[in-house]
């Protein structure tokens, strides 16, 4: 009898011996969670002023503002993954681009691609940046003379500027209306620099007409034939908002851009070191602790009131002043216009 009641005892301490093991794993775990998985799970932005928290890179956004997913010039893609939201200055300006670019320069409207998620942060999957809400893809493909359903904002593609294998534009493809409104995007004081491929770069070194004086914004990087990638300076108000280094003031037309051609994009010969042997580097996760401290505030934050509330949509001298342009021959119904929301500390 007392054997068997020993033996229970120790199953006891056993048992609870296990539990402190599994709750104590279960804390770490939790501490252990990549920062892009509490971000990207977060549906709505945090009630706050509106204020962008460390890099591009490594940061978050509080106040966030979404897109409307259609506007009289721009339609957003890609809702599922819901990264509609940006600073509320970004918006503006997406806003301003969208309106202008086809008042002035041709183009149609907006395809808009990523922006930030609600909170900015990192993300689940692609982007390095996009985290503090100042940075917006914008599609190098002009929007068609309807509305796209929710299920062709999926499944369309973007179409590259450049020919097929090549590191050039494609004369069928660029047009100056694409010219127009990169450089556009880059006039805007607010907005610190474009990201375009080199091979959209070099088409504008070449053939740009305009001020050339804001030609040093257009940055050729890796990538970006299919869309652009707009960043935006630190707004005012965002005092821990990290900025980034300014851009030559030279155009970037010269040697700066031949070194992409001679060296970057050249094809790689074959290495002799089998691959084999050299393994791929994990890459360390980002964690909260990584972020400014500003960002576990911005988590833990309460939701706004709804999505609608801090939703940008075109006030309605928008659609007047621009009514005869008459983007979109729709078969669908434009959406109804509604005033901005009740302004955030940031627009006042
Ligand atoms: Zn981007």
């Amino acid at each position: 009898m007392t054997v068997r009641v020993s033996f229970a005892k120790r199953l006891v301490s056993i048992a609870s011996a296990l539990l402190i093991i599994l709750a104590t794993g279960h804390a770490f775990a939790k501490d252990g969670v990549p920062a892009k998985k509490l971000f990207g799970g977060k549906a709505l932005p945090a009630d706050m002023p509106a204020q962008a928290y460390g890099f591009y890179s490594k940061g978050c956004l509080s106040g966030g503002m979404a897109i409307a997913t259609d506007g009289p010039y721009w339609q957003a893609m890609r809702l599922s993954r819901n990264r509609r939201w940006g600073h509320p200055q970004l918006i503006n300006t997406i806003e301003k681009l969208a309106r202008q670019s086809a008042q002035y320069d041709g183009w149609p409207g907006l395809l808009v691609g990523d922006i930030s998620q609600p909170r900015g942060g990192p993300m689940l999957t692609g982007h390095a940046s996009h985290q503090i809400g100042l940075d917006a893809d914008i599609w190098l493909t002009p929007m068609p003379n309807r509305r796209f359903t929710y299920a062709e904002r999926e499944s369309t593609s973007a179409i590259s500027v450049l020919k097929a294998k090549s590191v050039v534009t494609d004369p069928n493809i660029w047009t100056q209306a694409h010219g127009r409104l990169i450089m556009r995007a880059v006039s805007y004081p607010e907005v610190q620099r474009v990201l375009v491929h080199p091979g959209i770069k070099k088409k504008l070194c070449e053939t740009w007409k305009g001020d050339r004086s804001k030609l040093n914004k257009v940055r050729p990087y890796y990538g970006h034939h299919y869309h652009m990638h707009v960043r935006l300076r630190c707004p005012k108000g965002s005092g821990n908002c990290r900025t980034q280094n300014a851009v030559p003031a030279d155009s970037g037309c010269g040697a700066a851009l031949d070194w992409w051609f001679d060296v970057a994009l050249k094809p790689k010969k074959p290495s002799k070191k089998s691959k084999k042997t050299s393994k791929p580097k994990k890459k360390r996760q980002i964690m909260l602790g990584d972020l400014p401290s500003a960002c576990a505030v911005v988590l833990k934050s309460a939701d706004p009131v709804s999505e609608e509330a801090v939703t940008f949509r075109s006030a309605t001298t928008a659609r007047t002043a621009f009514a005869p342009l008459k983007p979109v021959n729709s078969p669908f119904s434009m959406p109804a216009l509604v005033p901005i929301p009740k302004p955030r500390p940031f627009l006042q």
